[in-house]
């Protein structure tokens, strides 16, 4: 699912690519986007980022909400759109773009100079300047739908601060964040990923950040210092910013990791997430897995010094996790 960083970096793409212009709107080919038409030919003001949502306003106070969800995903390119293809939502089109057609798929490795290997699969994407990009599809979102300014407003007050917040607002004042987790007895661990608290974090970024603060996962909101709340918070903004320059999420500090590398080598960008049954990078201790509120918590024991009983709630290792998720819940 993409966190903050990967929202973020799309609306800055599409900021330059599309701000001050008008635009093709179009719904694809199922025909799950019946709003198209209401911004259909109108000019993008700007592009809006708050947590994991992207708002597309466009002139009339109309705004495109796109919430990508665990499987939305952008495809962007130069040139005439393609065929449409797969389980197209919606188009975004400058009016009048195009000449010559330069497709994202292909050789997109040739094109990007330094990159880092990102994990996510778009990574074809990468090649493009912003200023080149003529059109992008959209395809798996939780929702594009267009919202009127109330609808827009109610969203953005419902949002808790967002580490990357570039906006005015108090989207990017923690207070009222650490106000709500130092009020409730739910696990910090859940909290960190409630979007009306903090937005913008995912299961990535809080298994690593409470790592990085050797916290407890299970720890009551209440119980953790203001202290560390705050520097959990700053710790944020850095990590976010550079998965947004990336597209890759690296959460290990180079001393720790066993290349020792200044560029963390595959299997070393973070310390828990996704490394159970494999060892701490600091302590050596196995690392632990558990189910929580339908996603997945990566701990070390050690480090993060959780109880017996804790570490005896963790799923054994080679457990399925879809066997053992039952109803779960999602998170926006
Ligand atoms: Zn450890």
């Amino acid at each position: 699912m993409p966190e903050g960083n990967e929202v973020h970096r799309w609306a800055a793409r599409h900021n330059a690519a599309f701000a001050g212009r008008k635009l093709n709107v179009l719904p694809g080919p199922n025909h799950r986007f019946g709003d198209a038409h209401l911004v259909d030919g109108k000019k993008l003001v700007c592009v809006h980022a708050v947590g994991k949502h992207l708002g597309y306003e466009f002139t009339g106070e109309l705004y495109l909400h796109v919430h990508l969800g665990r499987f939305g995903d952008f495809t962007e390119g130069t040139g005439p759109l393609p065929e449409p293809k797969g389980l197209l939502r919606a188009v975004m089109q400058r009016a009048g773009s195009g000449k010559s057609h330069r497709s994202v798929k292909g050789d997109a490795h040739a094109l990007t100079g330094p990159y880092n290997g990102a994990p996510s699969k778009d990574d074809g994407t990468q090649p493009f300047p912003p200023e080149d990009v003529d059109w992008w599809e959209l395809r798996g979102p939780t929702d594009c739908s267009v919202y009127d300014a109330k609808k827009w407003q109610a969203l953005l007050d419902r949002l808790g601060p967002d580490p990357l917040a570039n906006e005015p607002g108090d989207h990017d004042d923690p207070k009222r964040a650490f106000d709500k987790i130092l009020a409730k007895k739910t696990s910090i661990a859940e909290l960190l990923m409630d979007q009306t608290i903090l937005s913008g974090i995912g299961n990535i970024y809080r298994a690593e950040l409470l790592f990085r603060h050797r916290v407890n996962p299970f720890t009551p909101g209440e119980a953790v210092p203001l202290k560390t709340l705050k520097a959990i918070w700053k710790d944020s903004i850095p990590l976010l910013k550079a998965g947004m320059v990336d597209r890759r999420i690296v959460c290990t500090e180079k001393k720790d990791r066993p290349s020792g590398k200044v560029v963390a080598e595959r299997g070393e960008e973070h310390y828990v997430y996704r490394r159970h049954g494999k060892p701490c990078f600091v302590c050596g201790e196995t690392i632990l897995r558990k189910d929580v509120a339908g996603r997945t918590l990566y701990w070390c024991p050690k480090d993060q010094k959780t109880t017996p009983a804790e570490n005896a709630s963790a799923l054994k290792q080679g457990t399925s996790l879809r066997a053992s998720r039952g109803a779960s819940s999602r998170r926006r």
